[in-house]
């Protein structure tokens, strides 16, 4: 199980969830149909469970749209989109992301997980919580009983941005917050965001618990030996895959 980060409060007998380490990647290979069966396959052995289905993003595009899964668009392609919200059991949510967010939502009281890709547009987009909204107006979740879960990503220690991403940010957060000035190199101001914060102080604006909501604290770039790290491999990298399954 080592090719997998885990929150042990989501696998159990109700759930399972994992977030992938390299060598699996969910780029490469397995955009084809024959290298994806393989690696639903051993991800199927790995984990001694068997998929009803596995449903992705037809393409992830860095935007705010979610989709709710249901028995009738589940062997329907989603179009565009960046977040899956399921009440079914058997189906498992899957994100790709190589230093962006993934972001689980799980309502243990309604039964309903969700996974959605948030990089910083999404992020500014603000579809975590947009998908913890549709989880209280389509499935009658309480704030209180949603979970928050943010996989490894990119951390404040490697996310520098540019002074026009720092705009973005302030349209939707008090940036002095969030974000570090405390480097100048070569006579230019460096900026350092922490968008899990963001994410996670949106969504609590909701009124989920901050006790319901779980950091990994591991940067992809940092780690960038054992994640996929868009930034820490030079642009030239796989994908992380990362799935939510109700049992
Ligand atoms: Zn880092």
């Amino acid at each position: 199980m080592n090719h997998y980060f885990t929150f042990d409060r989501i696998n159990n007998e109700k759930i399972l969830s994992f977030y992938s380490r390299k060598p699996i990647d969910f780029g490469g290979a397995a955009l084809e149909p024959e290298g994806r069966k393989k690696l639903i396959e051993s991800i199927e052995a790995d984990f001694g469970y068997k998929f009803r289905a596995v449903k992705q993003c037809t393409k992830q595009v860095h935007g705010d749209r979610v989709v709710i899964v249901d028995e009738q668009n589940l062997n329907e392609e989603t179009g565009p989109a960046d977040g899956l919200l399921t009440d079914l059991k058997g189906v498992a949510l899957e994100i790709h992301t190589a230093d962006c967010q993934s972001v689980f939502l799980y309502d243990p009281v309604r039964n309903v997980v969700g996974n959605v890709h948030s990089g910083w547009k999404g992020t500014v987009q603000k579809i975590a919580p947009k998908a913890a909204q549709i989880m209280i107006d389509h499935y009658g979740s309480r704030p209180q009983d949603i979970e928050i879960y943010i996989n490894p990503s990119i951390l404040q220690c490697c996310f520098e941005i540019e002074e026009d991403v720092v705009t973005q940010f302030a349209g939707i957060v008090d940036v002095s917050k969030y974000c570090r000035k405390d480097r100048i190199v070569d006579g230019r101001q460096k900026y350092f965001m922490d968008t899990t914060a963001v994410n996670r102080d949106l969504l609590a604006e909701l009124g989920i618990p901050k006790e319901n909501i779980f950091l990994s604290g591991v940067c992809t770039m940092c780690g960038h030996k054992e994640y996929h790290s868009y930034r820490g491999d030079h642009h030239v990298t796989g994908r992380n895959g990362s799935m939510i399954c109700l049992k």
